[in-house]
């Protein structure tokens, strides 16, 4: 239950809670958690926004929803209004409205936010998304002209598909290239069913594919083809937003062991491969009784709720630092620790122990005390001396974040890369190399959906003005 605050002079300062499925039912199940508003809970939750002149809540979207207005034409109960109103700026409000970290932008922002809970943006973007999709509303967005000019879109994750979806608005013939069989980048292989399931990205994509964007799955650029070779024959300009794929390691003795999986790796079998559907699929994930999961952003609470989900009996998450500068959503953090996920806070893991025929049997670990801030701005950790110990496991997961997919970067030589892999653009993502630009993970290295969006959403206009004039 959210916290209740006393209403104050007509407004209404409490916000609509979202029924989720019950924690003891939900650990043993890869079904969506949070199950959605009602017409009536939607309605009510709508009727709480003042409609504030100065709009704040918009100035935090970073693809600029009218927010105001979507939620106005809810109290006005005309929907489609609503969808027409948000796809002005985004193809993909089924998917920003279940994972988008609405808590630190549009509702950050929200006037009510100052004496009371925000208006639940976001749980009212995801009602009007599910309701279009379970009308089987297929409006098109207005379409302009065919320009004659053909552009190549590298990667099909959430920056991948807007990309697309703009410059196809924008009367461009687009072709989608991505590596893997299915397309949506990490709302496919890494975030799990049980927050984004795939059919509403599934629907996405298909309403992408819909204004003509054609879709080339198993095709790896800098393998099948590189960026010159797309040059070189019709494409007039490329967008590279191949995303960061690459998993970090801690860099300890004994990682190799087996039964030391990198997020990436284990999210990807779970999902991706649909361990949690063996024996349908034939694609088991080993999993032992006690699980770690190292690291405290997104990536680390997924990996945590996919263990207990997969059988797992304890499942601890293993966080240098403490619970408050977790990167992780809040709401994921208690939906872990509803799910009886243990965490263990200000420790780190020194090395990890075999069992003799090596598979990881324990993880040595050092506790940690928070000192000055670092260049992020959170308190750096510090080991204590002599504070070693270790901890029974035989699974562990590495989850501390992921770098930029090296293979464009690395088959494209005269592209700009910085010292971190991550491709340099300026602020319209317009790259060192003549007719490409690039954005979201692959530029800013690891961020959020919705950031991959907007940067995509710019460079598309930018590749727009270019080709026009
Ligand atoms: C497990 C997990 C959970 C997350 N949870 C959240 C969350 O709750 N909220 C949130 O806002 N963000 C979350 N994020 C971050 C968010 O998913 C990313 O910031 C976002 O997906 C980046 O989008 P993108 O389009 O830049 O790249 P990606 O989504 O990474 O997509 C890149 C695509 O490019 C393809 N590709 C790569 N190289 C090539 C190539 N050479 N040729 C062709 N295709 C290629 C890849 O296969 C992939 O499909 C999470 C990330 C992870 C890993
Ligand atoms: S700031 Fe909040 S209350 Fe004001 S218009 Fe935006 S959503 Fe409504």
């Amino acid at each position: 239950m959210e916290e209740q605050k006393k209403p104050k002079k007509g407004l209404n300062l409490n916000r609509v809670d979202m029924p989720k499925q019950e924690p003891a039912v939900r650990r043993n199940n890869f079904n969506e958690v949070a199950r959605g508003y009602t017409w009536d809970m939607a309605l009510e939750e709508a009727g709480r926004c003042i409609q504030c002149k100065k709009r704040p809540c918009v100035e935090g979207c970073p693809v600029n929803i009218d927010i105001p207005e979507f939620i106005k034409a809810i109290q006005e109960e005309d929907l489609s209004e609503s969808v027409r109103v948000m796809e002005r700026k985004t193809s993909l409000p089924g998917i920003c409205g279940r994972v988008c970290p609405q808590e630190s932008q549009c509702e950050e922002l929200c006037t009510l936010g100052k004496k009371g809970a925000p208006i639940a943006i976001g749980r009212l973007e995801r009602y009007v998304a599910d309701w279009k999709r379970e009308q089987g509303i297929a409006d098109m967005p207005e379409m302009a002209p065919s320009t004659g000019k053909k552009v190549a879109v590298v990667g099909s994750g959430p920056g991948g598909l807007t990309a697309a979806s703009e410059l196809a608005k924008l009367g461009h013939t687009v072709v989608l290239f991505e590596a893997l069989q299915v397309a949506g980048g990490v709302l496919v292989y890494g975030i799990p069913e049980f927050r984004l399931p795939k059919e509403i990205v599934q629907g996405e994509v298909d309403f992408v594919k819909s204004l003509g964007v054609e879709v080339h799955l198993d095709t790896v650029i800098g393998i099948n083809m590189t960026l010159d070779e797309l040059l070189n024959s019709d494409y007039d300009a490329i967008y590279v937003g191949t995303g960061a794929g690459l998993p970090m390691f801690l860099r300890v003795p004994g990682e190799n062991l087996n039964m030391i999986y990198s997020a990436n790796e284990f999210l990807t079998r779970a999902n991706l491969m649909k361990a949690y559907l063996y024996p349908d699929y034939a694609t088991p994930l080993k999993m032992g009784r006690r699980v770690a999961v190292i690291g405290g952003g997104n990536v680390a609470m997924d990996a945590a709720r996919c263990s207990v989900r997969l059988g797992a009996e304890e499942v601890y998450v293993v966080y240098r630092r403490s619970r408050a500068e977790m990167p992780a959503r809040l709401e994921e953090v208690e939906n872990a620790e509803e799910e009886e996920i243990q965490f263990h806070f200000l420790t780190n893991p020194t090395g990890f122990l075999s069992d003799g025929r090596s598979n990881v049997c324990a993880m040595e670990c050092i506790r940690m005390e928070l000192g000055e801030p670092d260049a992020s701005g959170r308190r750096r950790p510090v080991p204590i001396e002599g504070s070693d110990f270790v901890m029974d496991v035989d699974t562990v997961v590495v989850a501390l974040g992921n770098a930029p997919n090296p293979l464009v970067p690395n088959t494209t030589p005269d592209l700009e890369i910085s010292r971190w892999g991550t491709i340099v653009c300026d602020e319209k993502g317009k790259t060192s190399k003549a007719r490409v630009w690039a954005g979201g993970d692959i530029v800013s290295g690891g961020a959020t959906v919705i950031s991959a969006m907007g940067e995509a959403k710019i460079a598309a206009h930018a590749i727009h003005e270019y080709l026009i004039t």
